[in-house]
Protein backbone atom coordinates (compact mmCIF):
# COMPACT_ATOMS: atom_id res chain seq x y z
CA UNK A 1 0.00 0.00 0.00
CA UNK A 2 1.36 3.83 -0.95
CA UNK A 3 2.07 5.84 1.96
CA UNK A 4 -0.39 8.51 2.44
CA UNK A 5 1.36 11.71 2.44
CA UNK A 6 2.32 13.56 5.76
CA UNK A 7 -0.62 15.97 5.84
CA UNK A 8 -3.50 16.86 7.66
CA UNK A 9 -5.52 15.72 5.09
CA UNK A 10 -4.58 11.80 5.93
CA UNK A 11 -4.84 12.67 9.77
CA UNK A 12 -7.93 13.59 9.49
CA UNK A 13 -8.60 10.34 6.84
CA UNK A 14 -7.03 8.29 9.88
CA UNK A 15 -9.53 9.80 12.02
CA UNK A 16 -12.15 8.60 10.50
CA UNK A 17 -10.88 5.39 10.54
CA UNK A 18 -10.71 5.85 14.41
CA UNK A 19 -6.92 5.98 14.30
CA UNK A 20 -4.29 8.38 15.90
CA UNK A 21 -1.66 8.58 13.78
CA UNK A 22 1.57 11.27 13.79
CA UNK A 23 4.92 11.05 11.93
CA UNK A 24 8.25 9.80 13.15
CA UNK A 25 11.44 11.21 12.02
CA UNK A 26 13.56 8.28 10.84
CA UNK A 27 16.72 10.09 11.85
CA UNK A 28 16.00 11.26 14.88
CA UNK A 29 13.03 10.00 16.37
CA UNK A 30 11.33 12.91 16.97
CA UNK A 31 7.30 12.45 16.49
CA UNK A 32 4.31 14.78 15.42
CA UNK A 33 1.16 14.49 16.36
CA UNK A 34 -0.82 16.10 13.87
CA UNK A 35 2.09 14.84 11.50
CA UNK A 36 5.05 16.74 10.13
CA UNK A 37 6.62 16.65 6.94
CA UNK A 38 9.90 17.61 7.84
CA UNK A 39 11.56 17.51 11.48
CA UNK A 40 11.55 20.42 13.50
CA UNK A 41 14.98 18.85 15.30
CA UNK A 42 17.30 17.89 12.73
CA UNK A 43 15.36 18.95 9.68
CA UNK A 44 14.99 15.83 7.71
CA UNK A 45 12.21 14.81 5.72
CA UNK A 46 12.56 10.98 6.09
CA UNK A 47 8.98 10.76 8.39
CA UNK A 48 7.11 7.49 8.83
CA UNK A 49 3.63 7.05 9.87
CA UNK A 50 3.25 5.25 13.85
CA UNK A 51 0.45 5.22 16.03
CA UNK A 52 0.09 7.29 18.54
CA UNK A 53 -1.33 5.95 22.12
CA UNK A 54 -5.02 6.88 22.84
CA UNK A 55 -4.23 7.64 26.70
CA UNK A 56 -2.34 10.55 28.42
CA UNK A 57 -2.94 13.45 30.65
CA UNK A 58 -4.51 16.64 30.74
CA UNK A 59 -1.31 19.32 30.41
CA UNK A 60 -3.40 22.13 30.12
CA UNK A 61 -6.96 23.49 29.64
CA UNK A 62 -8.69 26.59 28.20
CA UNK A 63 -12.43 26.89 28.22
CA UNK A 64 -14.24 28.71 25.27
CA UNK A 65 -17.11 30.82 25.34
CA UNK A 66 -16.88 32.72 21.56
CA UNK A 67 -16.17 29.92 19.17
CA UNK A 68 -15.34 28.97 15.89
CA UNK A 69 -18.03 28.37 14.14
CA UNK A 70 -18.85 25.30 13.24
CA UNK A 71 -18.85 24.69 17.03
CA UNK A 72 -21.63 27.15 17.50
CA UNK A 73 -23.57 25.74 14.97
CA UNK A 74 -23.17 22.78 17.46
CA UNK A 75 -24.60 25.01 19.74
CA UNK A 76 -21.95 25.92 21.71
CA UNK A 77 -21.93 29.46 23.07
CA UNK A 78 -21.50 32.35 25.87
CA UNK A 79 -23.95 30.46 28.08
CA UNK A 80 -23.05 27.13 26.77
CA UNK A 81 -19.13 26.84 26.93
CA UNK A 82 -16.81 24.23 26.26
CA UNK A 83 -13.53 22.67 26.39
CA UNK A 84 -10.31 22.79 25.11
CA UNK A 85 -6.80 21.01 26.12
CA UNK A 86 -3.45 19.95 25.39
CA UNK A 87 -2.89 16.09 26.10
CA UNK A 88 0.31 14.98 27.12
CA UNK A 89 0.03 11.64 25.95
CA UNK A 90 1.49 8.24 27.35
CA UNK A 91 4.98 8.53 25.20
CA UNK A 92 5.14 12.53 25.79
CA UNK A 93 3.71 13.76 22.68
CA UNK A 94 1.43 16.39 23.35
CA UNK A 95 -1.74 16.86 21.26
CA UNK A 96 -4.32 20.08 21.67
CA UNK A 97 -7.88 18.63 21.47
CA UNK A 98 -10.87 19.11 22.04
CA UNK A 99 -12.33 18.10 25.61
CA UNK A 100 -15.79 16.18 26.41
CA UNK A 101 -17.24 14.78 29.67
CA UNK A 102 -15.99 17.61 31.34
CA UNK A 103 -17.81 20.50 32.69
CA UNK A 104 -17.16 24.15 31.25
CA UNK A 105 -18.92 26.00 33.42
CA UNK A 106 -17.02 24.49 36.36
CA UNK A 107 -13.30 24.50 34.82
CA UNK A 108 -12.23 24.79 38.62
CA UNK A 109 -12.88 21.46 39.08
CA UNK A 110 -11.10 20.19 36.06
CA UNK A 111 -7.81 18.91 37.41
CA UNK A 112 -4.19 19.20 35.39
CA UNK A 113 -2.97 15.09 35.59
CA UNK A 114 -6.36 13.95 34.75
CA UNK A 115 -6.16 10.75 32.89
CA UNK A 116 -7.67 11.13 29.25
CA UNK A 117 -8.51 9.46 26.69
CA UNK A 118 -9.26 9.85 22.90
CA UNK A 119 -12.99 10.00 21.94
CA UNK A 120 -13.57 9.93 17.95
CA UNK A 121 -16.92 11.43 17.62
CA UNK A 122 -18.16 10.67 13.92
CA UNK A 123 -20.06 13.19 12.19
CA UNK A 124 -22.29 14.22 9.08
CA UNK A 125 -23.25 11.72 6.21
CA UNK A 126 -21.87 9.08 4.32
CA UNK A 127 -20.68 11.34 1.59
CA UNK A 128 -19.46 13.80 3.76
CA UNK A 129 -17.80 12.32 6.65
CA UNK A 130 -16.00 13.89 9.44
CA UNK A 131 -14.24 12.88 12.57
CA UNK A 132 -13.32 15.02 15.14
CA UNK A 133 -10.97 13.86 17.78
CA UNK A 134 -11.95 14.78 21.43
CA UNK A 135 -10.31 13.31 24.65
CA UNK A 136 -12.25 12.55 27.64
CA UNK A 137 -11.46 11.88 31.08
CA UNK A 138 -11.43 8.19 32.47
CA UNK A 139 -10.93 6.34 35.94
ZN1 LIG B 1 14.48 14.44 13.19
Amino acid sequence: METPPFTYASFQQFLTQGRLMGSRCSRCGQRYVPPRLICRRCHEGDMEWIEMPLQGKLAAFTTIHVGQSFMVSEGFDRHNPYCVGVIELEDGVRISSRLIDVDARQPERIQIGTPMKAHFIHQGNPEEARTVLAFRPFA
